[in-house]
């Protein structure tokens, strides 16, 4: 790329920095775009007055096969601040047997599935031999299976002969988990695609992996450092108002206060509800790129939770059968510790919730503690709700076909987020993979090498 060339990001959320994090590190400045007076996006952390804490705007769970995320994390330096589990296991509280785990055994895969399914006493003989078979058809399912791409997680999960107990105990917490969406709204072909990488592909892939700082200093900070020691820049509260085409190229960006950026190459790496606003208005594919804009999202819903003792032992705990799905300790996760206890209660796909009072979800909360941890779990000395009404699109049947390529028809146009076509529900994954696409798709075009779009 030539120095007179410049390369403008628009959004410093994970896509946009993953995006100007590449691009810095192979030598090309970047300037970066953000509305806020924050990056990070959807994925940030905050002081809490009261404690002092940090606070994440919700607790966010990785995989070790997140291998975009560990890149992006290698790059600017901070993979250290992950706790990652020794061996891959989720525990769950079940309302009737109390705690229980699956273990997955470190067995060569896809052994280590199979012996991980037979040996937990959360399921019965009969439904382990269900689980298995559904674990035989994983691995042989093809993409283009056509049942798969419009049915919803709990109908593929009954075409699978899985029982409404095992559903209940394990397929709903980790599938509202991963998708941010109920069972019968979520696609059954992204949720496949989400347990064929966690479960069957290396062994140690499926280990929680949980960010022991708040998200800000893991994903934010060292990636504005190192952008702006390789000559780019962070502009903060910068909102654009739009991408200036000519003569079917882009030029720059325009501000909201009238401004003009010039830039040769331009990423958007805005979330699916704000495209519109920034896409140039006279664009081929226009309309097509803005399908996505009207997928339905779904809200996440965050419940900070203080003790004055840490009477939780485990770091994570999924909850059967009640309005919390996981709940995470956080004294057992960070690498700074804290006084008391310190418990963060997620609700995925809170449709229900989003719109109540905080005192509401908090007495939701607080019964769901109270049945798992007895009368301490329900007696919190400080609490913080954080309410993310677009906490993802929602990943219904057949959005895929609405979800955007990185290629946008414009030779010097690009998009990211977690929205676009990255094989992935919503996530920090997908999006650190489609910034990374965008920094590859722009030096590709530098050697003239971009692909068309079909
Ligand atoms: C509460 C919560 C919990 C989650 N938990 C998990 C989890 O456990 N695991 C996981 O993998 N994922 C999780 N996610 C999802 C994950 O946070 C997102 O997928 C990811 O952060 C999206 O990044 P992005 O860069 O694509 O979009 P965003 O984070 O939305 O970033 C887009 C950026 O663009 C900026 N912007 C928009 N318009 C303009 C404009 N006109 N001009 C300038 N800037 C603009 C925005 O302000 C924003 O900073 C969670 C999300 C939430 C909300």
């Amino acid at each position: 790329m030539s120095p007179s060339e410049s390369v403008v990001v628009v959004g410093a959320g994970l896509a946009g920095l993953a995006a100007a994090v590449e691009l810095s590190s192979r030598g090309i400045p970047v300037t970066v775009l953000e509305q806020h007076r924050r990056g990070g996006g959807r994925a940030y952390s905050f002081t809490d007055r009261t404690t002092g804490d940090t606070v994440d705007n919700g607790q966010h769970a990785l995989i070790a096969g997140c291998t975009a995320t560990m890149r992006y994390l290698d790059l600017i330096s901070t993979r250290r601040f992950l706790h990652t589990q020794r061996s891959p296991s989720l525990t769950f509280h079940h309302p009737a047997l109390g705690l229980r785990r699956l273990r997955i055994p470190d067995l060569p895969s896809p052994l280590h599935l199979a012996g991980g399914i037979l040996s937990t006493d959360l399921f019965s003989l009969a439904d382990r031999l269900r689980l298995l078979r559904l674990g035989w058809a994983l691995a042989r399912l093809r993409d283009d299976d056509p049942f798969l791409s419009g049915a919803s997680v709990a109908e593929w999960l009954r075409r699978h002969g899985q029982s409404a107990e095992t559903i209940r105990t394990l397929w709903e917490p980790l599938a509202i988990a991963i998708m941010n969406e109920r069972t019968e709204k979520a696609s059954a072909l992204l949720f496949a695609r989400c347990l064929r990488r966690a479960f069957l592909g290396r062994t140690g892939d499926s280990a929680l992996v949980l960010p022991s700082v708040g998200l800000s200093e893991l994903f934010v900070t060292p990636a504005c450092a190192l952008i702006s020691k390789h000559g780019g820049r962070i502009i903060l509260g910068a909102r654009a108002a739009g991408t200036i085409l000519r003569e079917g190229r882009v030029t720059g960006v325009r501000l909201e206060d009238g401004a003009e950026l010039p830039a040769s190459v331009v990423i958007l790496a805005v979330p699916a509800w704000s495209i519109g606003r920034v896409l140039p208005e006279e664009m081929p594919r226009r309309a097509a790129l803005l399908k996505a804009a009207e997928l339905p999202v779904s809200p996440i819903v965050s419940v900070h939770l203080w003790y004055t003792t840490d009477f939780m032992h485990e770091e994570a705990i999924g909850i059967v059968g009640r309005t919390i799905q996981w709940v995470f300790n956080r004294r057992k996760i960070e690498e700074k510790g804290g006084q008391g206890g310190h418990i963060t209660c997620v609700i995925s796909a809170a449709h229900d919730l989003i719109g109540e009072p905080s005192r509401i979800i908090l007495a939701a909360a607080s019964d769901d503690l109270r049945a798992v941890f007895g009368k301490a779990g329900g007696d919190p000395i400080h609490s913080v709700v954080i309410r993310e009404k677009r906490g993802t699109v929602s990943p219904i049947p057949g959005a895929e076909r609405d979800r955007p390529d990185q290629i946008t028809g414009i030779p010097n146009l690009f998009i990211a987020g977690d929205w676009t076509s990255t094989g992935l529900p919503g996530t920090i994954e997908g999006a650190v993979w489609s910034g990374k696409r965008c920094a590859d798709l722009v030096q590709a075009r530098q050697l003239h090498l971009i692909p068309s779009l079909s």
